[in-house]
């Protein structure tokens, strides 16, 4: 027994049989609103003013018959249970009105049958309702991405795929694959917190390009995709993707810090580039890991070419694993020299990859070793080898310098780098002053104060410290005084740039000035010609690295200039041959 109000509107001429009706319910029901009505249009307003719990309906009525009545029920609110109570009803009549969809037909006779079948219909109503509930719940978790509330890859394939195996589908349709230039740095120096935050907001950057014109998607980490249905020619998908890239690159405050952010996109086109979302999802993501090593524009339309360039990216990636089992790692040394004397000043060890395929040069692997995180064993074991090779250099006698390690971005993050380096240089027994980390400018973007507190402590072991690639990044010149470096080196792009003696005003110069204003040693990297050495030279730069004195070399061929000490331009040819 249930003490719920029940709402009950009565189909019915006779008032009589209406209250002989509300009689049979009353000992289940007590709380019964009712109404009764007669005729299409005050069941059409008895619709319209309530939401009924069921309707009961007579068959036989002068000016409306069930089957009518039941059809505009139907048309208002279609999952009343409609319970039809006659005196006479043919068998072919009840069947068809079942069929029509009416919940059940009681004759007058059977009345007790009334409270169960309105019992029953109650409740298989309420477990529709936690059904199709439960049913909306699966499908915001399943279709939807938790953290940006954007859909996500299922519900995106599903759309498309709706799409194209439609009655009409598009002519063309466009997929992109975007991702966020050196996530990973990010989401290492501002915690997953604010990666979290970073990706909410670039969410709604890509969000507010695309609007209702497609459908954008979050597939997981940094991956986002967009779907442009319609006939997009590539002027309209370049100027989509102009703005997509406009607005995710304007700086971002996060943490109190300012980001400044940059996506890859892939472009692919339907029907040349797939025939399904997966087809063209795979050759947009193929597009846009090409597009992440264009360093103009970042962004790419799929080619079919590509795919060889992904097979070899997924080879090397495999290869790397094997390369740290392996020990197919070794390192090369390249001299640097001080532009007056031509004495030898420093060495710098660069990471070598003797592969089964043969070397391959770092610019191919160390991006791949960042994004696995492989750099930081790899990393560390190239500290240690650098800081091992120096001593066993310096104890063979040889001329006592500094060996310059590259740090990557990934590394300078990691939270055991300062117990890493004073771990290294105990156990080779290097002295700190020995080794020289570099690090690019841009690890500087990020977190400035945490990295002037690693900086510092660095300094505090004794290790030296300079920047690399300088002039090549983003950020901007004022952390130069607040961070403890001691040195900055020249990009070789800029000194690639000096190719006149003549030349007044070059970038190379200005970063000369610029180091001497600070108070900070210059070295300049990638000279090759005797004009670039001495314009550096009379711009004041101190000393030097490239191709023009030696390319890195083995150890064994490092050793004839440590013992050398300086840099013999006459048996030069000699010494590295
Ligand atoms: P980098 O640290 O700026 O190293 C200098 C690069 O310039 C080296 O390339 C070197 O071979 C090249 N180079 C030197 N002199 C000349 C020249 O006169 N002309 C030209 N065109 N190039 C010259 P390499 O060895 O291919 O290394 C490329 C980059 O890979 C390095 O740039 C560095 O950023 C990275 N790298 C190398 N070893 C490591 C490592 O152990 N750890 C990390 N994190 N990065 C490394
Ligand atoms: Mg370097
Ligand atoms: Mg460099």
């Amino acid at each position: 027994m249930t003490h719920n109000l029940l709402k009950v509107l009565f189909v019915e001429d006779s008032e009589d049989d209406a209250l002989l009706l509300l009689e049979a319910l009353h000992t289940e029901y007590p709380n019964i609103f009712h109404d009764r009505v007669d005729s299409a249009r005050t069941l059409g307003e008895a619709l319209a003013r309530e939401k009924w719990d069921v309707i009961i309906c007579d068959h036989n009525l002068p000016d409306l018959d069930a089957t009518s009545a039941l059809r505009i029920c139907q048309e208002r609110c279609e999952d009343i249970p409609f319970i039809i109570v006659s005196g006479l009803i043919s068998e072919e009549l009840a069947a068809s009105v079942m069929m029509n969809g009416a919940s059940d037909t009681i004759s007058k006779a059977r009345i007790a049958r009334l409270v169960p079948a309105i019992r029953r219909e109650l409740h298989n109503k309420s477990a529709i309702h936690q059904l199709s509930d439960a049913r909306e719940k699966i499908n915001r978790i399943a279709y939807r991405d938790q953290l940006t509330g954007l859909p996500n890859r299922e519900f995106l394939a599903m759309q498309v795929n709706a799409l194209l195996n439609g009655a009409a589908p598009p002519p063309n349709l466009v997929v992109l694959a975007i991702n966020i230039s050196r996530f990973l740095q990010i989401q290492g120096a501002l915690g997953i917190e604010a990666a979290n935050i970073t990706l909410q907001m670039i969410a709604e950057r890509i969000q507010n390009c695309i609007g209702d014109s497609g459908l954008t998607a979050r597939l997981g980490g940094d991956r986002f995709a967009v779907m442009l249905p319609g006939n997009l020619n590539n002027g309209a998908i370049i100027e989509k993707i102009r703005a997509i890239k406009q607005n995710s690159v304007q700086p971002l405050m996060i943490s109190g810090h300012e980001l400044f952010l940059n996506c890859n996109i892939g472009i692919s086109v339907y029907p040349r580039d797939g025939r399904d979302f997966h087809e063209l999802f795979v050759n947009a993501e193929t597009a846009m890991r090409t597009a992440r090593t264009e360093k103009r524009c970042n962004y790419l339309f799929f080619d079919s070419s590509m795919n060889s360039v992904d097979k070899e990216h997924l080879m090397l990636e495999h290869g790397l694993h094997r390369a740290i089992q392996e020990e197919e790692f070794l390192l090369h040394y390249q001299p640097q020299f001080d532009l007056r004397s031509g004495k030898l000043v420093g060495v710098e060890a660069l990471l070598r990859w003797n592969s089964p395929a043969g070397l391959i040069p770092p610019a191919k692997f160390i991006p791949l070793l960042e994004e696995t995180r492989l750099i930081l064993p790899v990393g560390e074991w190239v500290m240690r080898k650098a800081c091992e090779q120096n001593k066993a250099w310096q104890d063979a006698g040889l001329l006592p310098v500094p060996v310059a390690v590259n740090l990557s971005a990934i590394q300078f993050q990691q939270t055991d780098l300062i117990p890493m380096v004073r771990r290294i240089l105990n156990e080779t027994g290097l002295p700190a002053r020995f080794l020289e980390l570099e690090i690019t400018e841009n690890i500087a973007m990020h977190n400035e104060e945490l990295i002037i507190a690693t900086l510092t402590e660095l300094r505090a072991i004794g290790v030296n410290l300079a920047i690399d690639d300088f002039g090549t990044g983003y950020s901007s010149l004022s952390y130069l005084n607040r961070f403890p470096v001691q040195k900055l080196k020249i990009d070789r792009a800029f000194v690639k740039d000096i190719t006149d003696v003549k030349q007044e005003c070059s970038i190379a110069k200005a970063i000369i000035s610029l180091a001497h204003n600070l108070n900070l040693g210059i070295i300049a990297e990638g000279v090759e010609t005797d004009i670039q050495a001495s314009v550096l030279r009379e711009s004041g730069c101190e000393e030097v690295q490239g191709f023009l004195y030696s390319p890195p070399m083995s150890p064994e061929k490092v050793e004839i200039f440590l013992a050398n000490g300086a840099f013999d331009a006459e048996n030069f040819g000699a010494l590295i041959a």
